[in-house]
């Protein structure tokens, strides 16, 4: 990871590195079976959480020495060491609360049990279990040297806005708390449209939202005005499969309405597939520094 995040800065020279392995890593150091694919993130084969009983067994792992997480900080270290002088080091905390509480108890029984409103004070307790993994391993990817941490939670297409409300931002709050105390920033990714739900985003004490091309940029703009920088908005897909013409007014057209005032990272919305043209990102690149001083 780290040799491949290097040689990607060497090639493209983007101020932000994010560093992370898919949403499967806490997962994986809490005993969940995972695949490992040649070409794409891993992904958790299956739940481990039968019962709200079996989350009493479950122990906060030491991130030093679980795999995987050990090697992905190791990872950080490295990368921060090669480059940390010159670039921006994000070391990504894996996911969000609601969302490892997903993969521990399998994504549709989590949401069932939400929607049926059962169990509540048992989730309650896996959520803040969950946090406690997070929280463990946000702290040791800052004791790496990364310049800022960051969590990704369920989004607006898996969950609604009033789950998110209840579930995933009081949780996430508390975990900006803890980065803050360590006088460092904290980034929040969420897919999908987040326009029902970017001022809970701010709310949360996020330094950085993560939002992706489907939210509305004026009514993100003015949410985060003043509060949290934006990063995105570019889709994925465009840089996919779009043209250069298509990458340069896309990220003239987001620089146009997010950059005014400041508070605004250009990127892609979402995690970029593996076979995105080099020379997207290139343009990309030369966007920000085309378009983006002001
Ligand atoms: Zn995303």
């Amino acid at each position: 990871m780290a040799e491949a995040q290097i040689k990607a800065w060497h090639e493209y020279k983007h101020d932000i590195l994010l560093l992370e392995n898919g949403v499967a890593s806490s997962a994986e150091a809490l005993g969940c079976p995972v695949n490992y694919y040649d070409d794409k993130a891993p992904t958790v084969v299956a739940p481990i959480i039968h019962n709200y009983k079996d989350v009493d067994k479950l122990k906060v792992p030491d991130p030093y020495n679980t795999f995987p997480l050990n090697e992905l900080l190791k990872a950080t270290r490295i990368v921060v060491k090669e480059i940390g002088d010159k670039a921006f080091i994000v070391g990504r905390a894996d996911q969000g609360a609601f969302s490892l509480a997903s993969a521990l108890r399998g994504y549709q029984n989590l949401l069932m049990d939400v929607a049926l409103g059962q169990d509540l004070e048992k989730i309650h307790k896996l959520l803040s279990f969950c946090n406690e993994v997070i929280k463990r391993y946000a702290l040791a990817q800052l004791e790496m040297g990364a310049h800022s941490t960051s969590i990704g939670d369920l989004g607006t297409e898996i969950t609604s806005p009033q789950i998110a409300r209840d579930f995933i931002f009081p949780y996430a709050k508390e975990l900006f708390s803890v980065i803050h105390n360590k006088k460092k920033p904290a980034a929040l990714h969420m897919c999908g449209n987040s326009t029902p739900i970017v001022a809970d985003m701010v709310a949360t004490g996020a330094d950085i939202i993560e939002l992706d091309h489907k939210t509305d940029m004026q009514a993100a703009k003015i949410a985060a005005r003043g509060k949290a920088a934006i990063l995105g908005v570019l889709d994925p897909v465009m840089l996919l499969k779009g043209t250069l013409k298509d990458v340069e007014e896309s990220a003239k057209e987001c620089i146009k309405i997010l950059g005014p005032g400041g508070g605004f990272i250009l990127g892609p919305g979402c995690a970029l597939p593996a076979d995105t043209p080099a020379q997207n990102i290139h343009m990309l690149i030369e966007c920000s520094h085309k378009y983006g001083h002001y």
